[in-house]
């Protein structure tokens, strides 16, 4: 007799989008004429960086030839990458992180969940609320949790409430956690942390010898000064944090497949005998074992990121995504909402209007407007009241949406 893994019956059977999905073609189906806009889902509509296609089209080429032809790469990324990353995304910012602590993969929403493989199962563990789902089910199968709440919330994790309250910074944690997981930009709140936030982080895993898991990947739409593009601009970070990072949003890799973590040499957590182990060191034999490397051709497309016209196209990509996020904060406000987010990040998160409920406004904003987008409480049970506008769309069908909730507002 084989045995399943039962902490995956505890998971809240994937609800939110195919939920969605389920609502969205339910309305499709009966009113066949009605042009929806989806804004739902977080998906990059661009076409890759010119930048990128002309490298990953050199790389096919070399592979057509013997002389040229690779077969396995190193499992942690070739240096030509991790030499590129460590400079422009780190070093040039003060940053001391080197090639070799960079370990390439296929993306951070993996990565986010695997880390775990070099974790203890005692660990207490911090999410934030709202949250990327992906840090709490990941957690829920390694059984590390107990079972969901109505709300949807799970015994033994501890939850940091993002509200209009805090303005979406969440509090340090009244009980000691070893584990904390941080995402700024944020998804879904759009909300970024300032220096002083994760430096009060930072602080908190020193004194308590938690780790902080940094995931960082919407880092390339920052553009207020005051917000770190890594937590490794913080001073003592080295000591506490794991940052992950992909090239999914900021150069529109999400269907082509490349990320990395950065796991610095020198952090530590302890064994259960009390003594100190390197993660650099587990986290490496872990890669090398389970996994077997991001593709040439797709590390040549990565690596051309980083190049002048890379960084051009990448620059242009982002900012037409912040545009619209820009263009549908004004235009929101404009019908009255409120609004937060968008300008370090692709997401608006709005307050639904007249004490709605996430859901309610979803079937509303649905029937009426034909927009879709994705209810708050989806993320979380303080995510209840909120709705998530996601800008990764086009110039058309964002002045299109805007224009739609205008007029469902006012009608
Ligand atoms: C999109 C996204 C990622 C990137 O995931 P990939 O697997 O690299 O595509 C990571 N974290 C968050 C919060 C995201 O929204």
């Amino acid at each position: 007799m084989a045995y399943v893994n039962d902490n995956y019956l505890k998971l809240k059977a994937g609800y939110l989008f195919p939920e969605i999905g389920r609502r969205v073609s339910k309305f499709a189906k009966e009113n066949p004429q009605a042009k929806v806009i989806r804004m739902g889902i977080g998906d990059v509509t661009e076409p890759l960086p010119a930048a990128c296609i002309s490298a990953m089209h050199a790389a096919v080429d070399e592979m057509a030839r013997r002389e040229s032809f690779r077969g396995y790469g190193p499992e942690q990324g070739f240096d030509f990458l991790r030499e590129a990353i460590a400079r422009h995304d780190f070093q040039s910012r003060g940053a001391q992180i080197q090639a070799d602590e960079i370990f390439v993969s296929d993306g951070s929403k993996c990565d986010t969940g695997n880390i775990l493989d070099i974790l203890g199962k005692s660990n207490v563990i911090a999410v934030t609320d709202p949250v990327y789902p992906v840090y709490v089910d990941t957690n829920v199968m390694a059984g590390h949790t107990g079972e969901a709440d109505a709300g949807g919330r799970y015994a033994g994790l501890v939850y940091l409430p993002m509200t209009e309250a805090n303005q979406f910074v969440p509090a340090l944690p009244e009980q000691k956690v070893d584990i904390v997981y941080l995402c700024s930009p944020n998804n879904p709140t759009g909300m970024a942390a300032s220096r002083s936030a994760l430096e009060k982080w930072v602080d908190y895993a020193r004194k308590n010898e938690a780790i902080i898991f940094f995931d960082a990947a919407y880092e390339a739409f920052i553009t207020e000064a005051d917000v770190p593009h890594s937590i490794y601009e913080i001073e003592g970070a080295r000591e506490c944090a794991i940052e992950f990072r992909s090239f999914s949003k900021t150069a529109g890799f999400t269907g082509t497949r490349c990320a990395f973590t950065v796991v610095p040499k020198g952090l530590t957590a302890r064994t259960s005998t009390g003594e100190n182990v390197e993660l650099h060191g587990l986290w490496n034999r872990r890669h090398t074992t389970k996994f077997n490397g991001v593709s040439y051709i797709v590390q040549r497309g990565a690596e051309a990121v980083y190049t002048p016209e890379g960084q051009s196209q990448v620059r242009q990509l982002v900012e037409f995504y912040l545009e619209n996020a820009r263009l549908m904060c004004a235009g929101l406000k404009q019908a009255g909402l409120t609004v937060y987010g968008g300008v370090n990040a692709p997401y608006v998160w709005l307050k639904t209007p007249n004490g709605l409920s996430s859901w309610d406004f979803f079937d509303q904003l649905l029937s009426k407007a034909h927009l879709v987008g994705t209810p708050g409480s989806g993320f979380g049970a303080s995510g209840e009241g909120y709705f998530r506008l996601s800008a990764f769309n086009s110039r058309a069908n964002v002045l299109e949406a805007i224009e739609r909730v205008n007029k469902f507002v006012q009608g």
